[in-house]
């Protein structure tokens, strides 16, 4: 028998675009999900069970929104777009779903409530500042798509092509998978770029909770921020370069205190190019430099 499944969330999606005349904006990225096999896949991948309170970032005219409905406790859905939130409002009237709350606001300005599960579709130009405000709240797993040329570079590694400030800041906070491409025919409107959806497990590898191990991560996210502007320089200058990001405006006395603790080891991270030191690596860094960058954070 043929699947017309694909075929008719397309046309249910055109139907519904018109039935409303919705303008949709690219400056929102609204690019909705056209295809039943990935919609399939991406609640799959988030092993939903009736005891999850899951939150959605952008759900648009709920494509994702009114599946996961059926199989979580809870729906938290926090959409920008009046219109299309109203949309997804007469749905899940038309459809007599009680478990989604629709919030109508900036994913980025609002405090989420509680929830233990993520998945969305994310409008790919908060793809960054969402994740890391998302990081900030305790949760059991993400499912995520992004554009690709993010995930590539949130899952890159040290000495791939792609390795990025992106993924040292990630290291140790999430631990990510790759689970799935997403072909740009995959959306309506298409858009000019593929997606992958990515898992994010938190990897609790910094208790936030303690003070001396929070400021050593806020060092760290510093450290690898100076590096990472000079990310082909040597270590030594890329952190001399973008010495504001570490508390020092004048490049001599920088350079006087780096002469004064160097080590065998310092020398050897220092020595290293930005794109050649693992995440462990920045982080021991960090802890050489920690004093002399006491009172200056
Ligand atoms: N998840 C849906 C829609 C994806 S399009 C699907 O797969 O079909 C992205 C959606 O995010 C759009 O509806 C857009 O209006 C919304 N959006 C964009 N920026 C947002 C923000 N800062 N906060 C909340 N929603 C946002």
């Amino acid at each position: 028998m043929k699947d017309n499944t694909n075929t008719s969330l397309a046309k249910e999606t055109k139907n519904l675009l018109k039935k409303y005349d919705l303008k949709l904006k690219s400056s929102l990225g609204q690019n909705f999900l056209i295809d039943n096999n990935k919609r399939i896949q991406i609640i799959k991948f988030a092993e939903l069970s009736k005891k999850d309170t899951v939150l959605e970032i952008g759900p648009g005219i709920g494509t994702l929104s009114l599946e996961l409905a059926k199989h979580v406790s809870k729906l938290i859905c926090i959409e920008q777009d009046k219109r299309v939130a109203s949309i997804l409002e007469s749905r899940v009237e038309e459809n007599h779903i009680d478990n989604i709350e629709i919030i109508n606001d900036d994913a980025l300005k609002v405090e989420f409530d509680k929830f233990n599960k993520v998945v969305s579709n994310l409008p790919y130009q908060i793809s960054s500042p969402i994740t890391f405000k998302l990081l900030e709240y305790p949760f059991d797993r993400a499912v995520l798509m992004y554009q690709k040329e993010f995930a590539q570079r949130m899952l890159s590694a040290v000495g791939d092509k792609n390795y990025s400030r992106l993924y040292v800041m990630l290291a140790f906070k999430v631990n990510t998978e790759f689970l799935m491409d997403v072909p740009k025919e995959c959306f309506m409107p298409k858009p000019k770029v593929d997606s992958a959806v990515v898992k994010l497990i938190p990897n609790h590898k910094f208790n936030m909770e303690n003070k001396e191990e929070k400021q050593l991560f806020e060092d760290y996210e510093k450290i690898a921020k100076a590096l990472f502007q000079h990310k082909n320089k040597k270590s030594e200058n890329a952190l001399i370069n973008s010495r504001h990001e570490i508390g020092y405006n004048d490049k001599k006395e920088l350079k006087i205190k780096l002469e004064d603790i160097k080590n065998d080891k310092l020398n050897k991270l220092l020595n290293k190019r930005p794109i050649n030191l693992s995440p462990e690596e920045i982080l021991d860094l960090t802890r050489l430099l920690q004093e002399l960058f006491k009172n200056k954070f």
